[in-house]
C-alpha cells in the first residue's frame, strides 16, 4: 500500500470534483501512465482483471461454440472467461520447467473450430511467445495472454504487454501491483478501442447510442488513484521482492527433492511468486502446507486444483486432469511460499527452516 497521506492527497481532488467514477481525471491519468510504463499503444482499464479478460474475448466476436486452447494450470478465472463467452476450452499441457503452455502440444489440439489461444504467463514466467505466435499465424488464430501475473515483466527488453493480439493484467490486492481491485487490457489494434470502451460501459457509445450488449466493468476513480500512487513505488517494491526471492533460492536451490523455477533467459522478472515443487523430498506438499499453517504462515497451493479437474467443468469433453499429466504432476506438488516486498529476510529464513524440518 502507498503511504496513507499519499493516497489521501491523491483522492482529495475527488471530494472537490464529486466525480467518483465513469472515466474521470484519475482514470484518464492512470491510463496514460500505464500506456507509457507498459510501452503499449492502448490500455483499457477495468474494475478487475477477470472482467478485462471476459471483455477482450467478447470484443473478438468469435462464433459461439468456438474452441479456445488454454492451460489448466491457472486460476479458474482464465477458464471461466472463455466459457462465460460461450466458447469451449481445450486444455493444453504445460512445460515442466516454467509451467507455461507447452508449445509443442498446441498444434495437435487445433481443429476446424479453434478460434484462439489463451496462454497464461503463470507466476510471471513468460510463455514461449515466439512459437505461440508462429502457430497462431499459421492457423489464423488470435492469441490473448492472461498476463495477470506478469505486470512489469520484460522479455528481450520488451514489455509483457506487447505480445499476442492483447494481454490482460490484474491489479487485484494480491498481485505485485494493485489498484485494490482492478485490471487492464493492453493491445495495439486501434479497432479494439471503441468496442472495449463500450463493452465495459453497458454497450454505450455516446450518451444516446447503445451499440452492443455491454456490461459494467469500469474502473472507478478511487481504484485509479490507488494505481497512480502504487505505480510511483513499484520499482522499489520489485527490488525488495528480488531480495526475498534471492534469499529463498540460496536456502532451497540445492535441496534434494525441491524443484524451483529456473530464472528464464532474456526475462526481466517481477518476482511475483515463489513456487516450490516437492518431489521425493521426505514430506508431501500438503504436509509442508500444514506445518507452515501450524506456525500461522499461509502458503498457497497455486494452482491446485487444475481447472480441467474442477466440478464446474466435469461435463466438458476436454475435462480430466489426467489428460494434462505435467500440469497434474505440478498441481499435486507445488506450493507458493509467502512473498511480498516487506517480508523480512529473517522471516524467510524461518519459513525455510520450517520447510526443511518437514523432511523425515
Ligand atoms: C488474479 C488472476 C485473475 C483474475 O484477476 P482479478 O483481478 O482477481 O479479477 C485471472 N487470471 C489469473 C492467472 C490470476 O491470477
Amino acid at each position: 500500500m502507498p503511504d496513507y497521506e499519499e493516497y489521501c492527497a491523491e483522492i482529495k481532488k475527488l471530494w472537490e470534483s464529486r466525480w467518483l467514477t465513469n472515466m474521470g481525471v484519475e482514470h484518464q491519468e492512470f491510463q496514460r501512465m500505464l500506456e507509457s510504463f507498459l510501452q503499449c499503444p492502448h490500455v483499457t482499464l477495468y474494475t478487475n482483471g477477470h472482467l478485462a479478460l471476459e471483455n477482450i474475448i467478447a470484443a473478438m466476436r468469435f462464433p459461439a461454440g468456438g474452441e479456445v486452447i488454454t492451460t489448466p494450470f491457472t486460476f479458474v478465472s482464465t477458464t471461466h472467461a472463455i466459457t462465460r463467452n460461450g466458447l469451449t476450452p481445450v486444455f493444453c499441457d504445460v512445460n515442466i520447467d516454467d509451467y507455461t503452455m507447452d508449445a509443442d502440444k498446441i498444434e495437435s489440439l487445433i481443429t476446424g473450430k479453434t478460434v484462439a489461444i489463451v496462454p497464461v504467463h503463470v507466476y510471471g514466467n513468460m510463455c514461449d511467445v515466439e512459437r505461440i505466435q508462429a502457430i497462431a499465424d499459421k492457423h489464423h488464430l488470435k492469441v490473448i495472454y492472461d498476463a495477470a501475473h506478469a505486470f512489469a515483466v520484460k522479455y528481450k527488453g520488451k514489455s509483457s504487454a506487447n505480445f499476442g493480439h492483447a494481454s490482460m493484467f490484474s491489479f487485484h490486492a494480491t498481485k505485485v501491483f494493485n489498484t485494490i481491485e482492478g485490471g487492464a487490457v493492453c493491445f495495439a489494434d486501434d479497432s479494439l478501442v471503441e468496442p472495449l470502451n463500450s463493452l465495459k460501459n453497458f454497450g454505450l457509445c455516446g450518451p444516446e447510442r447503445v451499440v452492443m450488449t455491454g456490461g459494467n466493468a469500469k474502473m472507478n476513480e478511487f481504484q485509479a488513484a490507488m494505481g497512480i500512487c502504487n505505480l510511483r513505488h513499484l520499482k522499489q517494491e520489485i527490488e525488495k521482492r528480488k531480495l526475498v526471492v534471492e534469499r529463498y533460492r540460496s536456502r532451497l536451490d540445492a535441496v534434494p527433492g525441491i524443484r524451483l523455477c529456473k530464472p528464464q533467459k532474456d526475462v526481466e522478472s517481477n518476482y511475483a511468486y515463489f513456487p516450490v515443487v516437492f518431489d521425493e523430498f521426505g514430506a508431501s506438499r500438503d504436509e509442508v502446507f500444514t506445518a507452515l499453517g501450524k506456525e500461522n504462515i499461509t502458503a498457497r497451493k497455486y494452482f491446485y486444483p487444475l481447472t480441467n479437474g474442477i466440478e464446474a467443468y466435469a461435463d466438458l469433453p476436454s475435462a480430466g486432469a489426467e489428460k494434462t499429466p505435467v500440469a497434474a504432476y505440478l498441481a499435486d506438488r507445488v506450493l507458493c511460499l509467502p512473498l511480498y516486498a516487506d517480508l523480512d529476510l529473517k522471516d524467510v529464513d524461518r519459513i525455510c527452516d520450517i520447510v526443511l524440518s518437514c523432511r523425515t
